[in-house]
């Protein structure tokens, strides 16, 4: 899959602050990129130099292969952590204006922005004034003019924060289905439950450096312990005897012959059709899924370099 935009060993020096020290990342095109990283560790800083807002120090950025250059912004779209609208102006003739400066103008404007407000229930306030809306509803608004002029690149921060979950849920939807249209979306959060929900790549990034990137799939598998979970039932055999030496097994839960146990394979990782098989001669499996890490735990890992316990945060 070709990348819509790499940055190259990036450096963004403040008066007395290295803010990021060689940052280099590559987000692929049509995939939802989670920036990761506790407070301060930079990642609105990389936001506002893929934004043009702020320029680097050093290093290189490219759009589609090409220098990022000012006219790229065109094919971008940014909703700030920090956001605001013009709070006497109305609705729908503030997002009309806003609409204009990203070069959608007239009734192509009118009739994209009508079928958002439709769809996010904001379409009754259209003659209202910003300062009658909720803020939650202004954040809608927001959303809406920044994804309205369908951006190649769309870049969140922290887009989840102040809504509540009906709308948390509304929005996730609809980044899905941006990206399902073919937009690239990258999104800076603190929410790991939505970076599991939809990010396919995450770059991490502590004390303005990156210090993880990849595909989420494939970084949870590098950080797996070989545990996996395991219910059983009408078992007729003992299940510590059945596995052997091999397995360390913790039954959670016996009733009658029915077994609900986590099992720590101490061969390989990659076991698991060895372990299912001995798991058919103890009975009849009900559920079988091997336990990797959360992003949550993963992101905790790698900030402070220690482990949440092994087994307890699992999924
Ligand atoms: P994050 O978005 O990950 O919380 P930021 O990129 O906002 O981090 O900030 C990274 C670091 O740079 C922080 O220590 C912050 O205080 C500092 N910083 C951000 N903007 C400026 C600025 N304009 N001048 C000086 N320091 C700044």
């Amino acid at each position: 899959m070709k990348d819509l935009f790499i940055a190259e060993e990036v450096t963004k020096d403040y008066s007395n602050h290295r803010a990021l020290n060689n940052v280099s990342m590559s987000v692929p095109e049509k995939s939802i990129f989670g920036l990761l990283g506790p407070n301060g560790a930079g990642k609105t800083t990389l936001i506002r130099i893929i934004n043009q807002i702020i320029g680097p120090d050093n290093g290189k950025l490219y759009f589609e292969g090409e220098r990022l250059k000012p006219e790229h912004v065109h094919q971008i779209g940014y909703l700030p952590e920090e956001r605001g609208l013009y709070k006497k102006m109305k609705v729908g003739e503030q997002a009309l204006y806003l609409a204009k400066l990203k070069n959608v103008s007239g009734l192509d404007a009118k009739k994209k922005l009508k079928e958002w407000f439709e769809k996010f229930e904001l379409l009754p306030w259209w003659d209202r004034k910003v300062e009658e809306l909720s803020k939650g509803m202004q954040q809608k608004v927001q959303f809406i003019i920044t994804v309205m002029h369908n951006p190649k690149l769309l870049i969140f921060d922290e887009p989840f924060s102040g809504f509540d979950p009906i709308n948390v849920n509304l929005l996730k939807d609809e980044i899905l289905n941006l990206k399902n249209k073919g937009a690239t979306v990258i999104f800076s959060t603190h929410n790991m439950g939505s970076v599991e929900e939809l990010c396919d790549y995450i770059a991490l990034i502590n004390k303005s450096e990156k210090i993880l990137e990849g595909k989420v799939t494939d970084i949870k598998k590098s950080y797996s312990t070989g545990t996996f979970s395991a219910e059983i039932a009408e078992a007729k055999t003992d299940i510590v005897a059945e596995l052997g030496n091999d397995y360390i097994v913790k039954v959670e839960d016996k009733l009658d012959n029915h077994i609900k146990c986590k099992i720590k394979s101490q061969v390989n990782s990659d076991s698991s059709n060895d372990l299912i098989k001995k798991l058919t001669n103890v009975g009849k499996i009900i559920s079988f899924q091997e336990l990797l890490p959360s992003m949550n735990d993963i992101f905790i890992k790698n900030v402070t370099g220690k482990y949440p316990d092994e087994l307890s945060n699992n999924n």
